[in-house]
């Protein structure tokens, strides 16, 4: 499957904020990849965060922990411990990307599906935001 770079803080902020958002924060040193997939609660400023553990990339993800109030954190449920790589990236990116900041050695992708619908893109512009036409507007 192709992937798509998304180059600046903003936009993959913007990406992972989507509502139900699938991307690959790979690493340049050691090329080591995760893919993760972010989906909005149904109620409030929650999202979900889930890891990419089998061969599926539309369903083999395990719960990881919760964003809320733009804080990531693990819970009861949470399948992995705070020191875990998966963890550690994630949090990583996310406080880096909050405070406008590139991420250095690593490389983020979105799996070229929609970051609110998850459909696939395959308008040019689409693939570039990481947003299908409909959801562009709604965001
Ligand atoms: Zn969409």
């Amino acid at each position: 499957m192709s992937q798509t770079h998304l180059l600046n803080p903003q936009s993959a902020l913007q990406f992972i904020f989507g509502g139900d958002a699938i991307f690959t924060l790979v690493s340049r040193k050691t090329r080591t990849r995760f893919t993760y997939r972010v989906s909005k609660a149904k109620q409030g400023e929650r999202y979900f965060v889930r890891l990419l553990i089998g061969p599926d990339n539309m369903s083999d993800y395990q719960y990881v922990g919760m964003i809320q109030d733009r804080n990531f954190g693990l819970t009861e449920k949470s399948h992995l411990n705070i020191d875990s790589p998966p963890v550690v990236a994630f949090k990583w990116m996310l406080d880096r990307l909050l405070s406008d900041r590139n991420l250095p050695n690593a490389e983020f992708y979105h799996i070229g599906r929609c970051a609110r619908c998850a459909r696939l893109l395959t308008v040019p512009e689409s693939i570039e935001s990481g947003f299908g036409p409909e959801c562009r507007e709604k965001k």
